[in-house]
């Protein structure tokens, strides 16, 4: 067989979605495993939704997810353009072939007159479909008439009867009642081609072998076919893929939650995460594996287990996956991609020294187990940088209202917030004499002195925290974090002024 080449055709009419980019994804991995072509292709030929905007970020999002191209509008290659609307002649060229042959023709009916007609079929419940009305103008009349500078579509003549099949890698044989289609635009009066009509072009002359692409392409497809037939052309694989539901078996669209490659993005979820669940929509791989790399991707993807119900996209499903994809991540790989989450939320600065990105790296180990997107590092980080007695949550207010706890939190306040230096060895010694003076240990010895440095309930290992919080301080951040010296003598004089107690008596 010829080298495979497929492509990903997208309108840049607005934000790739999941099910584009699942589409994208399929051919990219079908692609790269029989070592085939993948081809960018831009169908921008709706002027009005085509965007410029949207080409670069449906780009941006493309390369963000992983995928790269053999051949596109950014690339170049041997078959382009690769811009639809950078094509237009070749689509005037061989509209003209399929009118001189008799197999299109001229249809000078206004907008209006085929929205009546519209209309009227919709009242009759009969299905809308044009009624060939231009069908019987004489060839060279139409000829004549479009010379002297009439508007005029460019319309397929449809057989009356007989059928039209295909067998569909996914969903097998599918056949069509030519009746039913009427007669397709290929080119409209403004000289812009149709997506049915430029499709068929473009995949011939850029010898795309497989189109995969989503369902709600099946009911286009025997139009496609027809253009094929009428000039000549050897039609591709067809393989259509089921469509993308949210769990209450709709569509997937914003009421079910983020459904754009860039929302993703900034929800903190990896490339490498959505990349692995995406591949999963519609397909399984043999062994019920699941966390995967790209490369093992490659590797087990089979277009021919493709499933043909609909793929219902579960976002903890997603964010499990990406929990499982952080773990993986090394640690200089986990600071850089919770970096930017940390910026945005006025936590780090831009421009980052060493001292900030070692730091960072153990600061992100710590806080990033239990999570799974990156937008929730923020929050967790706030237990180092927030230090806030008066907001103490219930869980320590409940630890200090038992008199030896509240007692130890006092103790240990007081022993480390004048010293010089603090660091884990001098926090072991004072905890040892705490010991010694209160006969406290375990949990009860602890808890309230996390209370202390923490004004938190719950927390990170202190042996942990501890050496975070001390390194931290010492950085130059956008907003300080309070070294254990200052918590102390915050959490002192709160606890002194609350529970009223003699500050005398302490010395
Ligand atoms: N531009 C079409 C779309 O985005 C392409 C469909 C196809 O792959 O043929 O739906």
């Amino acid at each position: 067989m010829s080298q495979i080449r497929v492509r990903f055709a997208p309108s840049p009419t607005g934000f790739i979605h999941v099910g584009n980019a699942r589409t994208a994804l399929f051919n990219w991995l079908f692609a790269r495993q029989r070592g085939g072509i993948f081809v960018l292709r831009l169908e921008d030929t709706d002027i009005e939704r085509s965007r410029k905007e949207y080409e670069e970020r449906l780009i941006a999002d493309l390369r963000w997810l992983g995928l790269d191209w053999d051949e596109g509008p950014d690339v170049g290659g041997p078959y382009g353009p690769y811009r639809q609307s950078e094509r237009l002649e070749i689509y005037a060229h061989f509209a003209r072939k399929l009118i001189d042959s008799g197999q299109a023709y001229y249809c000078f009916c206004s907008p209006e007159a085929l929205e009546k007609e519209r209309e009227e079929a919709l009242a009759r419940g009969i299905s809308p479909r044009y009624s060939g009305r231009c069908r019987g103008i004489p060839p060279d009349e139409a000829m004549a008439r479009v010379k002297a500078g009439e508007k005029a579509a460019v319309r397929l003549k449809v057989p009356e009867d007989g059928q039209i099949s295909y067998y569909d890698l996914i969903r097998g044989e599918l056949v069509f009642d030519l009746k039913l289609l009427g007669d397709p635009i290929l080119v409209r009066s403004n000289g812009l081609p149709a997506y049915n009509y430029a499709v068929v072009i473009d995949d011939h002359l850029m010898a795309i072998t497989h189109v995969i692409r989503g369902e709600d392409h099946i009911s286009n497809t025997p139009r496609q076919l027809l253009v094929y037939r009428f000039l000549g052309f050897e039609p591709p694989h067809f393989a259509h893929l089921a469509m993308v539901m949210g769990q209450d078996n709709t569509r997937l669209s914003k009421r079910h939650g983020a459904t754009s490659i860039d929302q993703f993005a900034q929800m903190g979820i990896l490339p490498e995460a959505l990349f692995n669940y995406l591949a999963f929509l519609g397909w399984a791989p043999p062994e019920g594996q699941e966390v995967l790399s790209r490369e093992e991707l490659i590797s087990l993807f089979d277009l021919k287990k493709v499933s043909r119900s609909a793929a219902i996209f579960d976002y903890e499903k997603l964010y499990w996956l990406n929990r499982q994809h952080l773990k993986r991540l090394s640690p200089a790989e986990k600071a850089k991609q919770a970096h930017p989450f940390l910026r945005e939320a006025g936590l780090l600065p831009e421009n980052m020294t060493d001292d900030h990105w070692s730091w960072l790296e153990k600061a992100v180990d710590l806080f990033l187990e239990n999570v799974d997107r990156l937008d929730q590092l923020p929050e967790r980080f706030l237990l180092i940088f927030n230090f806030s007695p008066e907001d103490m949550d219930s869980e320590a207010k409940d630890v200090l209202a038992q008199e030896l706890s509240l007692k130890i939190a006092l103790s240990f306040c007081q022993k480390i917030k004048d010293l010089p230096e603090f660091n884990l060895e001098v926090f072991r010694g004072v905890v040892e004499e705490i010991k010694r003076e209160t006969g406290a240990k375990g949990k009860s010895l602890y808890h309230p002195i996390r209370v202390a440095l923490t004004a938190r309930g719950s927390g990170p290992e202190l042996d942990r925290l501890i050496p975070l919080i001390e390194q931290g301080a010492k950085l130059s951040l956008p907003r300080p974090i309070p070294n254990c010296g200052q918590r102390a003598q915050r959490m002192f004089s709160f606890l002194i002024e609350k529970y009223r107690i003699k500050n005398s008596g302490q010395h």
